[in-house]
C-alpha cells in the first residue's frame, strides 16, 4: 500500500524537517501551513527535486472546513491517507497567567488542540485499513511552563490526553496514535514567545547541555509512524535531552 502522511504545519522546523525524512522514506507528502506560501513550496521544490513526492497545502487546521479541504486535497492528489502528523502549534509572548487574555487562551487552544481532534476525526474516517498518527505534544505538558505559557502547556496536556485515549478507542481498528514530548528545540517559534535565544540562555539547564535540532523530532515521529514501531500504541517519547 502507498503511504501518504499529511504533516500539519510541516513547512518550518520540525514540521519540515519530518516532512523532509518522511519523503525521502518513499512516502507521498502533503506539506500543511497557515499563511507562508514561499516556506511551504519551497521545501516541496526540495523535496521534488531530491526525487520525493509531496506538495503544499494552505489550511488553518483549526477550521472545520480547512480540514475536510485538507483531506480531500491529499487524497485526491495521492490517494487514501496511511499516515497523520499533528505538529501545527503556536505559542505568544511570555506571560503570566494573570495577564493572558481569554481571546489569546481559545486561540492557543483551538490552534494546538481542537486542529489536533479534527485532524485525528478526519484521519480516523478515512483509515479503513489500518494507519498511525503521531501528536506533537511538548515537554511544556510535564513542566506547566510557569512564568512563560501555562496557556501552550494546557494545550499541549490536552493532546497527551487525547493521545492516550483515542489510542485505546482505535487500536483494534488498526490504527496507532503515539506522541512526542520535545524540549527545547532551535525553531523560530521562540522568537513567537518573543526570545529568539531562548534555547540557547537555557541550554546549560538541560542535562546533554543543549537544545534539540528539528531532525531529531523528525527521526521520533518518522520511527513511531514506521513499521518498526508495530507493537508501540498510546506511547509518549520525551525528546528533550535528559530534561
Ligand atoms: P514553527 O517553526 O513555529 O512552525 C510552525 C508551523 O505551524 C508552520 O509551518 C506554520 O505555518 C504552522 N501553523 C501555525 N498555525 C497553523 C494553523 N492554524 N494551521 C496550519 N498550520 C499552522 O514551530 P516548531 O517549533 O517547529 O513547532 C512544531 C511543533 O512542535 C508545535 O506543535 C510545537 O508546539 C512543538 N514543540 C516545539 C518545541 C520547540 O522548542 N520548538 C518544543 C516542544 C514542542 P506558517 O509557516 O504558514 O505560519
Amino acid at each position: 500500500m502507498n503511504k501518504v502522511v499529511i504533516v500539519t504545519g510541516g513547512s518550518r522546523g520540525i514540521g519540515a524537517a519530518t516532512s523532509m525524512l518522511l519523503a525521502s522514506k518513499g512516502y507521498a507528502v502533503c506539506v500543511n501551513y497557515h499563511s507562508r506560501t514561499a516556506d511551504a513550496e519551497s521545501l516541496v521544490t526540495k523535496i521534488t527535486e531530491l526525487g520525493g513526492k509531496a506538495f503544499a497545502f494552505a489550511a488553518d487546521v483549526s477550521n472545520e472546513d480547512d480540514v475536510v479541504k485538507l483531506f480531500d486535497a491529499t487524497e485526491q492528489r495521492f490517494g487514501q491517507i496511511t499516515h497523520l502528523v499533528n505538529n501545527a502549534g503556536i505559542l505568544f509572548t511570555q506571560s503570566r497567567l494573570v495577564d493572558l487574555s481569554l481571546e489569546r487562551f481559545n486561540k492557543v487552544m483551538t490552534t494546538n488542540v481542537t486542529s489536533c481532534f479534527l485532524c485525528c476525526r478526519e484521519a480516523i474516517k478515512r483509515m479503513d485499513s489500518g494507519g498511525a498518527i503521531v501528536n506533537v505534544s511538548s515537554a511544556a505538558s510535564r513542566s506547566g511552563a510557569p512564568n512563560e505559557y501555562i496557556d501552550y502547556a494546557a494545550s499541549k496536556g490536552a493532546m497527551d490526553t487525547l493521545t492516550k485515549g483515542l489510542s485505546l478507542e482505535v487500536a483494534a481498528s488498526g490504527i496507532r496514535v503515539n506522541c512526542v514530548r520535545p524540549g527545547f528545540i532551535h525553531t523560530e517559534m521562540h522568537a513567537d514567545g518573543g526570545e529568539p535565544n531562548r534555547v540557547a540562555r537555557l541550554s546549560s539547564q538541560i542535562p546533554l547541555q543543549r537544545g534539540g535540532r528539528p531532525e531529531e523530532v523528525a527521526n521520533a515521529i518518522v520511527w513511531l509512524l514506521s513499521d518498526e514501531a508495530s507493537y508501540v500504541t498510546g506511547s509518549f517519547m520525551d525528546i528533550a535531552g535528559g530534561k
